[in-house]
């Protein structure tokens, strides 16, 4: 599918849509992270400048270090007693963006309310195999970050000088995490000079980062502590490495939703892996994130193993079977990529 911004017929309808004020929905996926949330915020803080009434809606609630960004106290959470506000709003939309997903069970709840909604869909995402189901899709699954498709978009339509600095600061935020701090593959050129035009505007590069990963409790820190001197298992064969945590773990350490955000990467860490996993025991399901180097695809390796996808180097998944089950499974799946971890190159 082509990119809607590749087509001047397309590009044409979708500046006719915005020409005049609309009802503007925005959504991300659940368990918003800065990318999902940043991306969002920055789009709605152009488009209110555009004069169109926009209401940000996650389809769950996002942590705490994401609670500075600007307009983050007016975006509805679906999972809370705003449901039939948000519904409404859904219903009445006339377009309805769809930020940093693209399939639509990530919605959760969402799902049904945004399929049936008449609104126009316009899906911008970065991630692996989307679902065929806006009407505009501006999609790269080489993009490093939502947002930096959100300021190419903004780009193209020559609206550059509407991007304020809170807004500069979203888009940022949501750049720097999706790169690891610019250390990922994905990490461009380009997306080096979009980065500093954000800082043009005045983004402080330092100050965005204290605030995304300066920006622990103690206990979160004891809790990494504990992951990585207890739970982190290393296996040589494979060039794997994994960590297990359990309910009554993240409860030891208080730990909230987000808390665990990050700590996957330390399994890359180590010399000579090549592929790790995290799985954790939530409510209903066991979370699972994954993340890899060069040619290993996790993407494929949730999607064909664990209801999951991503990208090629950093993806999730889940299971309905229990925490020592699922590892077990994880672990027996390992023979069949061994040849291909031990070259990945
Ligand atoms: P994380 O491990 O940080 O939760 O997720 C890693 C990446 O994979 C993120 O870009 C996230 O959006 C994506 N991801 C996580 N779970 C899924 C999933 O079930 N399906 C798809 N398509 N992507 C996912
Ligand atoms: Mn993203």
């Amino acid at each position: 599918q082509e990119f809607f911004t590749d087509s001047v017929q397309k590009l044409q309808e979708f500046n006719d849509l915005l020409a005049s004020p609309k009802r503007i929905v925005i959504t991300t996926h659940q368990n918003p992270d800065a990318d999902a949330l940043g991306s969002s915020l920055g789009l709605a803080s152009y488009l209110k400048k555009k004069n169109h009434t926009v209401t940000v809606i996650t389809p769950t609630d996002y942590p705490e270090f994401l609670q500075w960004m600007s307009g983050e106290k007016e975006v509805i959470n679906f999972e809370s007693e705003k449901q039939e506000q948000a519904k409404r709003l859904l219903a009445e939309a006339d377009v309805i963006f769809c930020l940093d997903f693209s399939a639509l069970n990530r919605i959760k709840a969402m799902e049904e309310p945004v399929k049936n909604a008449p609104a126009k869909k316009v899906l911008i995402d970065h991630h692996q195999q989307p679902e065929h189901f806006a009407d505009f899709v501006f999609w790269n699954e080489k993009a490093a970050a939502t947002c930096e498709l959100i300021y190419q978009l903004i780009e193209i339509l020559g609206d550059k000088a509407l991007i304020d600095i809170q807004a500069a600061e979203c888009l940022y935020a949501g750049v720097v995490a999706d790169t690891g701090s610019f250390r990922f593959d994905s990490t461009t050129k380009d997306l080096h000079r979009v980065a500093g035009e954000l800082l043009d505007i005045g983004v402080e590069t330092n100050s965005i980062h204290r605030r995304i990963f300066d920006n622990n409790s103690l206990e979160r820190i004891q809790f990494l502590g504990f992951v990585l001197g207890q739970k982190l298992i290393y296996l040589p064969d494979y060039k794997v490495s994994y960590m297990a945590i359990s309910k009554d773990e993240l409860a030891r350490y208080g730990s909230k939703n987000g808390d665990t955000e990050g700590i996957v990467n330390y399994g890359l860490s180590i010399k000579g892996v090549e592929m790790t996993a995290m799985f954790v025991e939530r409510d209903d399901m066991i979370r699972i994130s994954f993340r890899s180097v060069k040619d290993f695809s996790v993407s494929e390796f949730a999607r064909n193993n664990f209801n999951g996808g991503g990208h090629k180097n950093a993806a999730g998944g889940r299971s309905y079977d229990g925490l020592s089950k699922t590892v077990e499974r994880f672990l027996s799946l390992l023979p069949q990529y061994q040849a291909q971890l031990l070259s990945n190159e």
